[in-house]
């Protein structure tokens, strides 16, 4: 299983200091062709820094943090939950350009349950990170699963990759559906069809990747 080296957060240690990625933003602008002295660049160095603070913010979260807090009196609710249309931000670990997207999010719970906030949080914390879709389909779904042990995870991803709109083959609205299903998500094709049809049915790839 994958997530105890997913969940790792990079050790404070090997972090540069600002200024040192500050110049780093400056030698881009350079390779970019412009003169970072110029009035227009002067403050974009550290402008660019603090954004990264915000892009990359899931570097600083425990995903499994999030979940720690659960409510164990559920009143003998044992049907599926969903949130869904959950927007992201992520960022393509290829070519750091963003990837935009949604995130639908159901499990069935056991004995269990967390506040719906915690779900959205628990896609950013993997979100705000270098991804790939695919692996970040599969960090939400396995921690999930892992912290809650519910009786089943569905994790959905339908995302537009900048990396393909703005560069390489420039192809706009373009989506990618990713999607990890566990425990009666995967076995039994009536719970997943309910999560399907739940979240509007985001194309055959979801189901083929099953
Ligand atoms: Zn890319």
């Amino acid at each position: 299983m994958t997530s105890s080296k997913a969940n790792k957060t990079q050790p404070a240690a090997e972090r540069p200091s600002r200024d040192e990625a500050e110049a780093a933003v400056r030698v881009l602008l350079r390779w970019a062709g412009d003169d970072p002295e110029r009035e227009g660049l002067l403050d974009t160095p550290a402008r660019v820094v603090r954004s990264y603070e915000e892009f990359y913010a899931g570097y600083q979260v425990d995903p499994r943090e999030i979940l720690a807090r659960t409510f164990s009196e559920v009143d003998g609710y044992d049907e599926m939950i969903v949130l869904k249309d959950i927007r992201f931000e992520s960022y393509c670990e290829h070519h750091m350009v963003p990837i935009i997207g949604r995130a639908h999010v159901a499990y069935l719970p056991q004995h269990r349950v967390v506040g719906i906030s915690k779900l959205a949080r628990l896609v950013d914390a993997f979100a705000k990170r270098l991804q790939i879709q695919e692996k970040m389909t599969v960090q939400i779904a396995d921690t999930l699963n892992e912290v809650l042990q519910p009786a089943g995870v569905g994790v959905i991803l339908e995302a537009a990759h900048q990396c393909m709109s703005t560069r390489g083959v420039h192809k706009a609205g373009v989506t990618m559906v990713t999607s990890r299903m566990l425990g009666t998500f995967r076995s039994d094709p009536s719970t997943r069809r309910e999560f399907l049809s739940i979240v509007g049915n985001p194309g055959a790839v979801a189901i083929a990747n099953t």
